[in-house]
Order: structure tokens, then C-alpha cells, then sequence
């Protein structure tokens, strides 16, 4: 088959990365037919192999690695960066970065666009420092950086150097909290949420939203992850999205208390959500002694052998759980054209489907 372009997506097994992988693939796919290469450390997953995409097993912060197993693919046409550490070091994830880039540059002569993937951390701040200094959301894309170490801003750098230098392309993509199907995210809050659920079940015990209060209450966006695909392949392959950012959510917005609902009937469970007057109650805390629980539930629901660590973040619940009024506008992406949108509840919904159908969760 002859292919019109040929992706490149860093960290294909990850929550954007594998709905790319999908989205690539159909006929009607702005930019096809496309060649897709994917990239991530742990061996191939089964349950990737349903997509054409030729799967590199490559740690990519390791520099020979990435030039032996990288720089050979000469025909690649766009760099899709949707992967991080697991954690906010800034040198680590501007190295995994710049091994991409110093592989793959130098080497494929139609290498057209680079679209990287930061997020609403540009904003708010890492989770790791004081979230004081923080904008006022809604969050547009001209606001200035924070004046505080952001790993973010080392990929932007390294991505305004490199495609300056040689003529390309790029694009930032700033989603919001991404809703996905993904069981080999670092955060994943469906499948973390769904976990939770599954253990409440097991345990026979009431659905209790352990968060704040005012994150109960208040108005929250949320990015499905085919939605962050669409997005991407417009900026890669559309003019009128050419070196610019965007910021990414599904265009509608929600509360905890309407998606815990959705949650409870979903696992049939009593739903009691917030408990008035309750401080918030750490997930990570009331799960750490949970590994045995989830083994026990994958083995009676027959699901794909993992690990509680691996489809459950409830770190990142906590934080998701603290937050209030982190929200992102969509204006610039209609000024530029990008029009795409989700209803939130039905991405919820229809990732705890497809989690289900691939026989993640019960
Ligand atoms: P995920 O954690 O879902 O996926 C990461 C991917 O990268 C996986 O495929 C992983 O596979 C791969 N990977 C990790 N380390 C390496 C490595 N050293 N070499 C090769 N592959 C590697 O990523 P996200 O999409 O969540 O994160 C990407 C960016 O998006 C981050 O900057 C994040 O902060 C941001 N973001 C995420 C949101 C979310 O809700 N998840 C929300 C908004 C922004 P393997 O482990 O097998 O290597």
C-alpha cells in the first residue's frame, strides 16, 4: 500500500497515544492513508495489535537506544509526542524529548510537523510545587508562563529550537483532564475511578466521593482522548493550525456530582457521594492495601491480567478531587477552525464500554 503520510507516535500504548493509534487508521482520517510507527517501553500489548501500527519497543530516554531503533525509520512525515516520565523532572522529560527529535530530524527528508502534547499543568503549575502562583482561569493560550520550574516549557523550548532550525512545522496541545480507555496510563482517571467502583462492589460497600466539597460543586472540562486525536492530526495537517497552541477540552463542561451518579450505575452501586461536613479522604490512602482485592476481582471477572498500579492512579484522583475552577477556553481553536467536541457524560460512559469490552474492568 503507498501512504500519503507516516506518523510517529511517542508513547503509543499511553491514553492519547492508542487512540491515536486508532484514529490513524481509518479511511476518512484527515492526512491518509496513513503509515503509523509507535513507540513505548513495555512489549507489544496484545490488545493494541487490532491496530496496522509497527510497534517499537524503545526507551526512549536512553539516547543510543533511540538513535539505533529510531533514526532508521527515514520515511516518517509527522512526530506525534503524547508521553511523559511519570514524573515532572524537567532535565529526564527534555532529554526523552531531544532523543526523538536528534534521531528522527537529521534522517527522514519529508518530516513535515511535530505536534507535542503538554497540558492544563502550563497554567495551574506541576503537582509537585506550591499551586499558589496559578492564572485565573478560564484558561486561554496567550497567558504568560508561571515563574516556576515546568518541565512543560523545556519541551516547548526544545520544540520552537528544532523546528526553527530546520524548516518545520509544530503544534502545542494543552488538553484538559483526559477521559480514555487506556490500561497503560500513568493517569487514567475513568479506569481509576472504575477500579474504585469495582472494588466498592466487591466489598459491598456504598459509592462515597472521598474528594472536597467545592470539587463536588464546581464546574470542571474534561478532554476525551479521541477528541486530543482529532485535534492533533487537524494541526498536523492543516494550514490554518500551523506553529501554534491550543488548548484542548471537549467544548461542554460537568460536575463530580453528575459523572459519580453515571459511576454508580454503572457498577450498580448505592451512590452516596459527598458526605457533608466530610474533609477530603486520600483514595491513594484508602486503597494501598487494595493490590490483593483487584487481583482477586481480575480473576473472578476473567479481565486481562494487571496490576492495581497499573490501571489505578489514586494520586491523581486526590489531586483531580482538590481542584476547582480549572477551566480551559476553546475560543482560539474555532478562530483557527477546529470545531470537534464530545458530550462529557457520553465519553465517561462510553470509555467504562470500551474498557469493559477489552476486558480491563469488570
Ligand atoms: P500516558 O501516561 O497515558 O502514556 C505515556 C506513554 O508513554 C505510554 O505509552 C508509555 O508506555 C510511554 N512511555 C513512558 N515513558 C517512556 C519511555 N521512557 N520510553 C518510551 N515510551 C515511554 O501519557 P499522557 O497522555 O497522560 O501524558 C502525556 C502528556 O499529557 C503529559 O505531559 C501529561 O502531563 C499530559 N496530560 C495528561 C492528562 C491526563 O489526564 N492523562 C491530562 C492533560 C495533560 P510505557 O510505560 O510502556 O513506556
Amino acid at each position: 500500500q503507498s501512504y500519503k503520510s507516516v506518523a510517529l507516535i511517542v508513547g503509543v500504548t499511553g491514553i492519547v497515544g492508542s487512540s491515536l493509534a486508532e484514529t490513524l487508521q481509518y479511511p476518512d482520517t484527515p492526512g491518509g492513508p496513513w503509515k503509523v510507527y509507535g513507540v513505548a517501553r513495555r512489549p507489544h500489548p496484545s490488545w493494541l495489535a487490532k491496530t496496522h501500527v509497527e510497534y517499537i519497543q524503545c526507551d526512549v530516554s536512553n539516547t543510543e537506544e533511540t538513535k539505533s531503533k529510531i533514526s532508521p525509520l527515514t520515511d516518517i512525515t509527522h512526530i506525534f509526542y503524547v508521553s511523559w516520565m511519570g514524573n515532572e523532572d524537567c532535565s529526564m522529560n527534555a532529554v526523552m524529548f531531544q532523543n526523538i527529535l536528534s534521531s528522527v530530524i537529521p534522517n527522514a527528508r519529508n518530516l513535515q510537523h511535530i505536534c507535542l502534547q503538554t497540558g492544563t499543568k502550563h497554567y495551574i503549575g506541576l503537582f509537585e510545587t506550591d499551586t499558589s502562583d496559578t492564572h485565573d482561569s478560564p484558561y486561554t493560550e496567550v497567558l504568560p508562563r508561571l515563574k516556576q520550574p515546568n518541565f512543560y516549557h523545556n519541551l516547548e523550548d526544545i520544540l520552537y529550537e528544532e523546528t526553527g532550525k530546520n524548516g518545520l512545522t509544530w503544534s502545542v496541545h494543552r488538553p484538559a483532564l483526559i477521559f480514555g480507555f487506556s490500561p497503560c496510563s500513568l493517569m487514567n482517571i475513568v479506569s481509576t475511578l472504575s477500579v474504585y467502583a469495582a472494588i466498592c462492589k466487591h466489598e459491598n460497600k456504598p459509592l462515597v466521593y472521598p474528594g472536597t466539597k467545592a470539587s463536588w460543586h464546581c464546574f470542571v472540562d474534561a478532554a476525551d482522548a479521541e477528541l486530543v486525536a482529532e485535534h492533533q492530526i487537524w494541526a498536523a495537517v492543516d494550514p490554518n493550525a500551523k506553529n501554534q497552541v491550543f488548548n484542548c477540552t471537549n467544548g461542554d463542561l460537568f460536575k463530580w456530582k453528575h459523572i459519580w451518579k453515571v459511576l454508580a450505575e454503572q457498577f450498580r452501586l448505592e451512590m452516596v457521594g459527598y458526605i457533608e461536613g466530610n474533609e477530603q479522604v486520600s483514595m491513594a490512602e484508602l486503597m494501598k492495601d487494595k493490590d490483593s482485592v483487584w487481583d482477586e476481582i481480575v480473576k473472578t471477572n476473567g479481565l486481562m491480567p494487571t496490576k492495581l498500579k497499573d490501571v489505578a492512579a489514586f494520586w491523581f484522583a486526590d489531586i483531580a478531587f482538590q481542584c476547582e475552577n480549572v477551566l480551559s477556553s476553546m475560543h482560539k481553536n474555532k478562530v483557527h477552525g477546529f470545531f470537534g467536541f464530545r458530550n462529557t457524560t457520553t465519553s465517561f460512559i462510553s470509555c467504562i464500554h470500551k474498557m469493559r469490552a477489552y476486558k480491563f474492568i469488570p
